[in-house]
């Protein structure tokens, strides 16, 4: 059963770079796509469609059956039920951690402060940063920010999550934390599209490989074939 479906998603900028050229992915339940190629082919700009969070011209893009429109009218109901994490963590750096964690739930869906700090201390739990609930994000290293981000954008209770180069910004030994925290939310049955270089974590935990160049989809496969076919 497919969650995601972009057709033919095409984006220029006015001094007429191409950025996207037709890229079309479909995406099922529970999928981990693992989404690669060099440094401006498109990766980025192409997930962040999926959220909202880009405009686009041609094309169309619908999550669970909700169509992504081209302006970002229905920007605040996408982001209900797609998740995303940065390479910058992005934290209130003013908010506790759990006051980050809680903050969405409680304004966007009006969910009770006693419930949101319910879900969300365990939330918390899951990343394994629950100990530092009433610490500021400062007070934290990179790779418990991210892990923050991570149950931030879980609170919403997402049908996607994507991420965006989520351990680039990482001291080498805090990346393997944060992947530690994606492989299991994989495991858990979530659909996620992942823009990373990490190539262990392609390999175990990716269904599918995407290879984007200059803005078109020049590979879909599995993680096995993409790895031993150069
Ligand atoms: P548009 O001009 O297509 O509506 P923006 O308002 O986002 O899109 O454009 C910001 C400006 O940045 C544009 O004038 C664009 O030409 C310029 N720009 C050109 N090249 C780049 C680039 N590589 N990265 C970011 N901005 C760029
Ligand atoms: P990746 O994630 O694969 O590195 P991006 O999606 O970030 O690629 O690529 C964006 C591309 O679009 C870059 O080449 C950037 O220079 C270009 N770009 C971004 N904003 C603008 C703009 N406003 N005008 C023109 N080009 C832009």
């Amino acid at each position: 059963e497919s969650i995601i479906v972009a057709k033919d998603v095409e984006k220029w900028y006015s001094n007429n770079f191409h950025v996207l050229k037709g890229v079309s992915l479909t995406v099922n339940k529970g999928e981990v796509v693992v989404l690669m190629g060099p440094s401006g082919s498109g990766k980025s700009t192409f997930i962040r469609t999926f959220n909202g969070l880009e405009p686009y011209q041609k094309g169309s893009i619908e999550i669970d059956g909700m169509h992504i429109s081209h302006n970002l009218k229905n920007i605040e109901m996408v982001r209900r039920e797609v998740g995303m994490v940065f390479q910058q963590f992005n934290l209130f750096p003013h908010l506790t951690v759990l006051k980050n964690v809680t903050l969405a739930p409680i304004h966007l869906r009006g969910m009770s402060k006693a419930k949101a700090e319910d879900m969300s201390m365990q939330l918390l739990e899951r990343v394994g940063i629950a100990h530092q609930a009433n610490k500021y994000p400062g007070q934290l290293s990179g790779g418990q920010q991210q892990r923050v981000a991570i149950a931030r954008a879980l609170a919403m209770q997402p049908k996607v999550m994507l991420f965006d180069e989520p351990t680039s910004a990482l001291d080498p030994e805090m990346v393997r934390e944060v992947l530690d925290v994606m492989r299991s939310l994989a495991r858990s049955g979530m659909t996620m599209v992942c823009v990373t270089h990490e190539v262990g974590f392609a390999r175990e935990v990716a269904d599918r490989v995407i290879f984007l160049a200059d803005g078109l989809l020049v590979e879909d496969t599995t993680p096995a074939n993409f790895f031993n076919n150069p």
